[in-house]
């Protein structure tokens, strides 16, 4: 498939609104890459956990740095953001992506994972059993099959690597809702040493009343972009995360985050991130302390 550097085709004859929505994408998908104080290349000299929430706008992609120096990404936003978020990638020192998750075939998901897919080394490919009838998503299974890569079921059980250090495991979606595909998102749990990361893509919370596993965590990528179908009371008191990461775009059309959902976590001592203030926001773990890298809180 041909996926052009830039990839808003520009029809209109306007060269000024042309230069405007080039303006607009390269701004909405350039990520400008963590470095620690130590400079980029740390992470070969040392055994520790990174997780990164990507700024890419109204959008979800997490990548993470597995003291094994093996590699997760977790979505990788829109398709203006796929370039950006492989370079991303690229500058903390990596061209291999070993565990790609695209939780859920909305394209603030997987729009840039057919860059990834076509530009990086990839390892296994994990997918709930649903599927789209949009380009996006066609475009994702024809790199994916371009590459000869096979598909494994994201569901309810499946772990994705387990050793010594760490274990990823998703714990739903159990039954796939075709008619809301929020529902059908892939939600994941990272536990390293004593540190426990839940990502939970969209789901709402029909898909997370049903969920058996203990959801409990330090770190929580908050469902939906913060959306109050997704972030119950209830949920909130299973989770009873320290942290929690809203990844948003600013003034996106959705009313996202809810504020109810941003009171409820504070109201919980919960330190709450939300990439469309903070940004790129990145968390390590030692083996002792999750910290906080950077962001404004
Ligand atoms: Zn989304």
């Amino acid at each position: 498939m041909n996926l052009s550097k830039h990839p808003i085709k520009f029809r209109c004859c306007s060269i000024l609104l042309s230069a405007l929505l080039f303006v607009m994408c390269i701004s909405s998908c350039t990520l400008i890459p963590y470095q620690s104080a130590e400079g980029v290349n740390d992470n070969y000299t040392d055994e520790q956990l990174r997780v990164h929430f990507l700024d890419v706008g109204q959008g979800d992609s997490i990548f993470v740095e597995l003291p094994d120096k093996k590699t997760l990404l977790i979505d990788a936003g829109e398709k203006s953001c796929g370039e950006g978020v492989s370079d991303y990638i690229n500058a903390r020192g990596f061209d291999t992506v070993d565990y790609l998750v695209a939780t859920h075939p909305h394209s603030d998901h997987i729009g840039g994972m057919a860059y990834i897919v076509d530009n990086m080394n990839i390892g296994s490919v994990f997918m709930p059993r649903v599927s789209s009838n949009t380009k996006t998503y066609e475009n994702l299974l024809e790199s994916i099959y371009d590459k000869d890569l096979k598909i494994t079921c994201a569901r309810a059980g499946c772990v994705i690597s387990e050793n010594s250090s760490y274990k990823i495991e998703v714990l739903a979606p159990d039954v796939i809702d075709e008619d809301n595909l929020n529902n059908c998102s892939a939600v994941i749990k990272l536990e390293c040493g004593n540190a426990e990361f839940l990502f939970m893509g969209d789901a709402e919370n029909e898909e997370i009343e049903n969920i058996n596993a203990d959801l409990s965590c330090d770190v929580l990528k908050v469902g939906h972009h913060g959306s109050e179908t997704s972030t119950s009371l209830e949920f909130i008191e299973r989770a009873n995360p320290d942290y929690a990461v809203i990844s948003v775009g600013a003034d996106n059309g959705y009313g996202h985050p809810d504020k109810c959902v941003c009171d409820l976590l504070s109201q919980f001592g919960c330190e709450v991130y939300r990439t469309d203030i903070d940004k790129t926001i990145v968390f390590s773990y030692d083996g002792n302390l999750i910290k906080v890298e950077n962001g404004e809180n």
